[in-house]
């Protein structure tokens, strides 16, 4: 593969592979003669793509039987609403830890389904960067209805490797950016969901992984579309899904599978983010601004000792065709984001970039 790497934090990077069996198959669908997105999503070939993309995700993280897998409409917020409606009642508590800007906006939507939302704790900053607090310093509720988390701040960086054994209410983690990046132990939670646009596929589409004890617990003025009981009964078909991103996101799964699964792609992962992360470290020019412990393997934010030089940066890095480095506008300076789609090439030729941009300009 060569560039354009495109380390746009989302919608992100697909696998080649996938985009060029998506145009082969555009207009003539396993020889139909028609798109996929022309066929009802009744038809029985449909279907049986869609409960094979849906069993193709059950074997790469490993789900139980006992968790349902639901495709859902809206993307990662839709479920920052969806979750509070569905899992707790209007007068429960419900804590929620504040690790960033995705956490945060989590937070303010389940106020609006949920009295009592608890703020556990959250981001601090420390000599050696962006971090958590520690659990012991959580304020966790006795009788929480489940505990929120974001293991990885989409736009700060940080990430939080693992559950704290403090945390006993049931676990409801935001994985939009780290779905699919490493094994996982999907039983350590209650629910897990994930817009699609980072490390699976289209935009607006969302999983969401739920412990069935969870469903029958909707409040009553649930919008019927965001119910996840009535989107289980109904295999995720209560309305027209999203078709195309349910068949995209079955193409990626399946590439998935091809290269190894996610452990070969949790292995790829930490070395990709090494490398980087190396770099950055040994030189003076970039910094990361997050603690060691907290960073993520999948958004790698840096900052270039002189602000003057970003829109230097950005530009010549786009003539080399090194696209979407630009960081979030809430933090500025720049991210990598090094989903399962950006092969371990597209960081060597980011590196190398950097360390000619940086000798050219000390
Ligand atoms: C991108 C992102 C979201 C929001 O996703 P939308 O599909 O734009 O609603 C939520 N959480 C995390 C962690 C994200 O990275």
């Amino acid at each position: 593969m060569t560039a354009p790497y495109n380390f746009s934090a989302g919608p992100a990077m697909l696998p080649r592979a996938v985009l060029e069996r998506a145009q082969e198959e555009l207009r003539s669908w396993r020889g139909s003669g028609i798109s996929v997105m022309e066929i009802s999503h009744r038809d029985p070939a449909f279907v049986q793509m869609a409960l094979k993309a849906e069993q193709d995700l059950r074997d790469l993280m490993t789900i139980p039987d006992h968790y349902q897998v639901l495709f859902m409409h809206g993307g990662g917020r839709g479920q920052f609403s969806a979750v509070p409606q569905n899992i707790a009642g209007a007068n429960d508590t419900v804590d929620y830890l504040n690790s960033g800007v995705w956490s945060e906006f989590a937070i303010r939507e389940a106020q609006k389904f949920v009295s009592k939302v608890n703020v556990v704790g959250g981001a601090v900053n420390t000599e050696q960067g962006r971090a958590i607090a520690a659990a012991e310093d959580w304020q966790l509720s006795a009788d929480a209805a489940y505990f929120h988390y974001c293991p990885n701040e989409t736009v700060d960086g940080v990430a939080l490797h693992e559950i704290p054994a403090q945390v006993t209410a049931p676990v409801v983690a935001d994985m939009s950016s780290n779905i699919l990046s490493e094994p996982l132990n999907v039983e350590r939670y209650a629910l897990i969901y994930a817009g699609a646009q980072k490390n699976i596929g289209p935009s607006g589409f969302a999983i969401a992984i739920v412990r069935d004890d969870l469903l029958g617990r909707a409040q009553g003025t649930t919008s019927t579309i965001m119910d996840y009981t009535v989107q289980a009964k109904d295999k995720s078909m209560y309305n027209t899904p999203n078709t195309w991103a349910w068949y995209l996101s079955g193409l990626v799964f399946e590439w998935l599978k091809e290269q190894g699964g996610v452990a070969v792609m949790g292995q790829v992962n930490a070395r990709k983010a090494q490398l980087l992360y190396n770099y950055i470290d040994s030189s003076d020019f970039y910094s990361n601004p997050v603690h060691p412990d907290y960073r993520s393997k999948m958004n790698v934010p840096f900052l270039l000792a002189d602000p003057q030089r970003d829109d230097d940066f950005l530009k010549a890095a786009e003539q080399q065709g090194l696209l979407g480095l630009k960081g979030h506008r809430f933090v500025g300076g720049m991210r990598a984001s090094i989903y399962n789609a950006m092969p371990i090439e597209g960081v060597i030729a980011l590196v190398d970039f950097m360390r000619e941009f940086e000798q050219k300009h000390t």
